[in-house]
């Protein structure tokens, strides 16, 4: 470990893999394992930006290095997506980023705007990647609480007011993973006059932004009126359109904010693959119907999901977005017991709720991306270990 910086030697130890591993030595025992866990769509990306892809390809234009910014095509698109969902206009050459994924941008924000020992504001629970990005670029993390009784809104009167004057920055993801929680434009609204009057930041990530059911839309932060003069907003194809592993995303809004991002990336990774762009581009001048067939499938699974989950004595609702299902664990169980127990008897991944931060205790995430017939197999399995396993533990 003489090389390794202290900075990673300090990483908080990721939760994930250890079930990972726990499930390839069961499998090779000859079980089989159904992986609830994974945050990531099970679909395969749309033909149509598949063959732009392949077209664009082909072009030996596409070759070269992208512009720092990512190609106007793709910008434009962005701008043009934000006018028709949200009626927010944006100049696609100062308020527009391409990233190379979401998780690539929130990174390296970071780096663009903190300086040691700055404190960021997280939510508990929340996305993991936010404490190890903030703790990577030798920032301070903060959590502040996210309470089911309050539907997992920020309750801005009461953190720390020492704190929200030290903070440089707050984090915020609505609809949210893992809690599946929802925002109006009224929370937004809250969030962006708090960080008015403390002068913070605020990042918005909005990767599950278009993973929404029914007439629920969810408002974009860039909504609220003076938003753009604090604020940026991440978007990511990834969920919306199974793009997972193409690696494109965007950041939009605040300028200073826009161009630092863009300096550390111009000095690290000249955005991505031109082909990937122009592709993602596509996908967003679209009319969205394919987003529409897919969130009706994640739908009918949780229609399926929640049900058992009742059955089973667990208090869980229906969520108007993501495809995860944030439940409380049965009464004697920590979560990881939970999830221990869950994977030993029933074969059966679920993410333990500590994983998301110490207010995720008492809860764990069931990921619907997996085929029905596996989520139906996971429910019935959930089932008998309800009649012959977790209740006598
Ligand atoms: C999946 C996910 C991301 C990352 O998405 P990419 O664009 O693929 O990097 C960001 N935030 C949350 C909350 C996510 O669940």
């Amino acid at each position: 470990m003489e090389f390794v910086s202290d900075r990673v030697k300090s990483l908080p130890p990721y939760i994930f893999s250890q079930f990972q591993q726990r499930k390839k030595q069961l499998e090779a025992q000859g079980r089989d394992i159904i992986d609830l866990g994974i945050g990531a769509p099970d679909l395969p990306t749309p033909d149509f930006i598949i063959n732009e892809l392949k077209q664009e390809a082909e072009d030996p234009i596409n070759h070269r290095y992208s512009s720092y910014h990512g190609c106007y095509e793709f910008r434009e698109a962005v701008a043009n997506f934000y006018q028709e969902h949200y009626d927010v206009d944006l100049d696609p050459e100062t308020e527009v980023l391409a990233l190379i994924g979401s998780k690539e941008g929130l990174a390296n924000l970071m780096t663009a705007i903190t300086n040691p020992a700055d404190d960021v504001l997280i939510p508990d629970p929340g996305y993991p990647v936010y404490q190890s990005a903030i703790h990577l670029a030798g920032a301070k993390s903060q959590y502040f609480k996210l309470h089911p009784d309050k539907g997992y809104q920020p309750q801005f009167q009461s953190i720390n007011s020492q704190l929200l004057h030290r903070a440089k920055l707050m984090l915020l993801n609505y609809p949210s993973n893992p809690t599946a929680a929802t925002a109006e434009l009224s929370t937004f609204m809250e969030a962006i006059s708090y960080a008015k009057k403390y002068n913070f930041a605020i990042a918005h990530d909005a990767a599950y932004s278009l993973v929404t059911f029914n007439q629920y839309r969810a408002p974009s932060i860039l909504q609220v009126e003076g938003a753009k003069d604090i604020a940026v907003e991440f978007g990511s194809l990834s969920k919306s359109f199974n793009m997972t592993g193409w690696r494109i995303g965007y950041v939009v809004g605040n300028k200073e904010i826009i161009r630092a991002l863009s300096v550390v990336k111009s000095n690290t990774d000249t955005s991505q693959f031109l082909p990937i762009q122009k592709a993602a581009a596509k996908a967003l001048n679209s009319d969205f119907t394919i987003v529409k067939e897919h969130n009706s499938i994640y739908q009918q699974r949780m229609e399926k999901i929640i049900p058992a989950l009742q059955s089973l004595g667990l208090n869980v609702t229906k969520s108007m977005a993501t495809f995860f299902v944030w439940a409380p664990v049965p009464e004697g169980f920590t979560s990881m017991e939970f999830a221990e127990s869950m994977l030993e008897e029933a074969g059966v991944i679920i993410t333990p709720g500590v994983a998301f931060g110490p207010s995720g205790e008492g809860y764990f995430r069931i990921s619907l991306s997996v085929p029905d017939d596996r989520l139906e197999e996971a429910v019935l399995r959930m089932k008998k270990l309800k009649t012959g396993g977790v209740n006598q533990a």
